[in-house]
């Protein structure tokens, strides 16, 4: 009812049948827009740089009036839509960043549609998630597992280890959910916990180390051999080191595809290890777990399917947008154990809308959550779980393609064994000293990025600046990865002249 004293009530919703028409015709055009970036994004450079004007555009203050929907939406294209890192690019090879699918697109826009609370609750959407945890711990050796979709890898082996410390500390009589990793004056000392993986970890494994209290000197960095893997006597002395030190070890971590070189540990041997000293054996496999689905590459990652816990992303290799990746724990006891909270307004109902409880916010910590299962489900469902096998081999023979050509060219050189999909290389004709080489390759990389020909980045191997070149590009073709090393060979070369 409208009065003076009574506004008029209000929505977000387009409010009347024109605006509903209007609103549909902006959407298609969302769409249509985005589609065609999508299908030319060849032609576009794999990256640019912003214009000052957009920076500026970008700096603006408060909107406290709306300027509709149709003016935000052109700010958009105009400002931001040319000016991503490029990681949707054909000849984008930068860390490990995966491109996005166009229907793993529209799948979030579904789920955003949607727009299911994802806690839990027996409804489809839930069946949705707990059927791709299904499905994904079947394909990596967990069947039967518990899991839990989340926003990425580090996320994902952060909550493992939560699980790890849980599950060791309670064999030991010790409550961490209820004292924490503090020292209270009502109980007994107990030496500090430490967990262990190879100096290769990604660094996830040092913001879970403090986050979790356990502090940075909790991880003990174990040295790798020159293949970059776990050395597994080092492993071995430095665990009965810390034994005999009083202090309490609970996990090693072993990682499928290293982010530096895609080096694997010997998993089958940290399995075994594990088992006999006891430990929780967790794997990082965020890009390189999806190997174990290639009969072609799965003995890189043999014994991944020995795992206690395992943390992997799904906007990696497995080429869906961000965010999404997932972790699955072998004992589903210990997993809930670990995390879930009763709560009474979240009393147990066998009937109506919260039967079933909630399982997903009771595997790990965030509560509400979006429904990032659809895209995964939907893209499993329409392209088949063969053909992201198949996208995997090629990147990977893409790279086998690229180790040919360095090896082939006396001014390149391989910097680390290139086993999977990611190559460190240099521009390193002979005569130049390391320094030189230096700077000369951090040029080299810094021109290709700003021509816009392609986005390599790096990384120090050996003391040496390596142009470090990841493919989990679904985009890419052969002729691309003949682009970036004829054009590393053009810019050196270009480079010496001068010099
Ligand atoms: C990318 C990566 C991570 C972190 O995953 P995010 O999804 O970026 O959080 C962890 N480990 C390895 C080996 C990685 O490549």
């Amino acid at each position: 009812m409208t009065s003076p004293n009574n506004p008029p009530e209000e929505t977000f919703d387009p409010a009347s049948p024109e605006e509903w028409e209007s609103f549909r015709i902006l959407s298609h055009r969302m769409v249509d827009d985005m589609l065609t970036h999508l299908e030319n994004l060849r032609e576009q450079p794999a990256w640019r740089e912003m214009p000052a004007s957009v920076r500026t555009a970008l700096s603006e203050p408060i909107p406290r009036t709306g300027v509709g929907a149709d003016a935000a939406y052109l700010d958009f294209v105009q400002n931001v839509l040319p000016y991503p890192d490029g990681n949707l690019h054909p000849r984008f090879f930068g860390w490990v960043k995966g491109n996005g699918t166009a229907l793993g697109m529209m799948a979030d826009m579904l789920a955003s549609g949607l727009n299911p609370h994802m806690a839990g609750f027996n409804q489809a959407p839930a069946l949705v998630e707990q059927q791709l945890i299904d499905w994904l711990a079947e394909l990596l050796g967990m069947p039967g597992g518990s899991g839990v979709l989340v926003t990425g890898g580090t996320m994902a082996s952060t909550l493992a280890i939560g699980v790890a410390r849980f599950a060791k500390a309670r064999e030991l009589g010790i409550d961490v959910r209820e004292d924490g990793v503090q020292q209270w004056s009502d109980r007994p000392q107990r030496g500090p916990f430490v967990f262990y993986g190879s100096s290769e970890t990604h660094g996830w494994a040092r913001k879970a180390t403090e986050f979790m209290g356990l502090g940075n000197r909790a991880f003990r960095r174990v040295p790798v051999d020159s293949d970059y893997r776990i050395k597994m006597t080092a492993l071995a002395e430095m665990v009965a080191t810390d034994r005999a030190a009083g202090l309490i070890p609970f996990c090693v971590v072993g990682t499928a595809g290293t982010v530096n070189t895609g080096a694997s540990d010997d998993l089958t041997a940290i399995a075994e290890f594990c088992r006999r000293e006891n430990l929780w054996f967790h794997v990082d496999g965020a890009f390189g777990a999806l190997a174990y689905l290639s009969d072609k590459l799965r003995a890189q990652v043999a014994g991944l399917d020995q795992a206690d816990s395992l943390g992997f992303d799904l906007h990696k290799w497995g080429d869906l947008p961000f965010e999404c990746a997932c972790v699955l724990v072998r004992d589903p006891e210990v997993h809930r154990a670990t995390y879930a909270a009763p709560a009474s307004y979240l009393a147990a109902a066998t009937r109506g809308v919260i039967a079933g409880g909630l399982p997903f916010a009771d595997r790990g910590i965030d509560l509400t959550r979006g429904f990032k299962a659809l895209k995964a489900w939907l893209s499993f469902k329409a392209e088949g779980v063969d053909k992201l096998v198949r996208m995997i081999e090629q990147n990977v023979a893409q790279t086998q393609h690229l180790v040919d050509r360095v090896e082939a060219d006396p001014d390149l050189e391989l910097l680390a064994p290139a086993p999977l999909n990611i190559a460190c290389i240099r521009y390193a004709p002979a005569g130049i000293t390391n320094e030189q080489l230096d700077a000369v390759n951090t040029e080299i990389l810094l021109r290709l990025q700003e021509s816009g020909v392609a986005v390599p980045s790096s990384t120090i191997i050996d003391g040496k600046f390596a142009i470090r070149i990841a493919n989990v590009n679904h985009r890419a073709r052969l002729s691309d990865i003949d682009v970036v090393i004829d054009g590393i060979l053009r810019i050196g070369r270009e480079l010496r002249e001068i010099g």
